[in-house]
């Protein structure tokens, strides 16, 4: 039961953070100041029950549910679709939270496109949609070479956003997520991740090395010494990944890395779910707070993918 424990910690963790952040999504930092959240609410921005997760984690569990038959980057994209269009992986059967890029790609792989051409690839498309559903790539770790996992991940993105930053946010976030996986500690985790992807031949292709200014804050090593007031959370995914490796880095358990995702305000939800990720690998599904854990819709559902993806991808 090991392997399912360790793929439950990352996939509970994000769901957990996700469902937390959905009833305050779009609150501004101020109002997460003057009222933090700090237990499962219900309603509020979505008007959804307490324990509601939103497509974070509905494009997270499709992503799982494909690798558990392999990886195919065809399927993986059907299984986009089957969630928009017949609310599959979804918590209560309906879609109620879809991002902009998401949804064009998803209009264009219905037009005929392949997986490949779908995704977004203007600078204005990097928003945070294909980095808070990457999180189960970090589980192929075992049968893959890192580069050859991140060209998968770069594709695994590409399906809805295939602008070179999203990739490069996206196989950033497994490298670290692949060392906490082995065993380091965050801060390790954190360093080893960015040094391992700067050995890596594609992050030194000309594409890759313009977009790297971007990452200067993330790549000096030091972005958890930001002051708060220069942590953005909005839906940018360079402001996503940022925050979240933030949020874990200044945190000591799960539940406080997640709720200071949420008390940033903006994208609540995906900040919580990406940090949540990670923070549910670090510390296990065990230090998650149970009664958190049994407000999640579908919980069983979610337990049952996790030991079916726990075999796949560690057998
Ligand atoms: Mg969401």
């Amino acid at each position: 039961m090991l392997t399912a424990a360790k793929t439950l910690s990352g996939l509970m963790g994000l769901c957990v953070g996700d469902a937390l952040g959905v009833p305050v999504e779009f609150t501004s930092r101020a109002e997460r100041v003057k009222s933090p959240v700090t237990r499962m609410l219900g309603y509020g921005t979505w008007n959804q029950p307490p324990g509601t997760w939103s497509d974070d984690s509905s494009l997270s569990f499709c992503l799982a549910e494909s690798l558990c038959r392999g990886y195919s980057l065809e399927a993986i994209a059907n299984s986009f679709w089957r969630w928009y269009k017949e609310a599959y992986w979804t918590p209560r059967g309906d879609v109620f939270d879809i991002g902009q890029t998401t949804h064009t790609a998803l209009m264009r792989l219905k037009q005929g496109v392949v997986p490949h051409q779908a995704g977004g690839k203007v600078e204005n498309s990097n928003g945070n949609g294909s980095l808070m559903r990457i999180l189960p790539m970090a589980y192929c770790h075992r049968s893959l070479t890192l580069g050859e996992l991140l060209a998968r991940v770069h594709d695994v993105s590409a399906i809805t956003h295939a602008h070179v930053r999203s990739q490069m946010a996206c196989g950033i976030y497994i490298s670290i997520a692949v060392s906490l996986l082995e065993g380091a500690d965050p801060q390790s985790a954190y360093l080893q991740g960015l040094q391992d992807i700067q050995t890596q031949t594609i992050y030194s292709v000309r594409e890759f090395l313009l977009e790297k200014p971007h990452f200067g804050r993330v790549f000096s090593g030091e972005i958890a010494k930001l002051p708060v007031e220069e942590i953005n959370s909005g839906g940018y995914v360079i402001d996503t990944l940022e925050s979240s490796l933030w949020c874990l880095l200044n945190s000591s358990s799960y539940s406080e890395a997640v709720l200071k995702a949420i008390n940033l305000g903006g994208d609540t939800d995906t900040t919580a779910a990406v940090t949540g990720g990670l923070a549910g690998i670090y510390y296990g599904v065990e230090n998650i707070p149970r009664q958190w854990i049994n407000q999640i819709a579908r919980k069983q559902d979610i337990i049952y993918l996790a030991e079916r993806f726990g075999r796949a991808v560690y057998s």
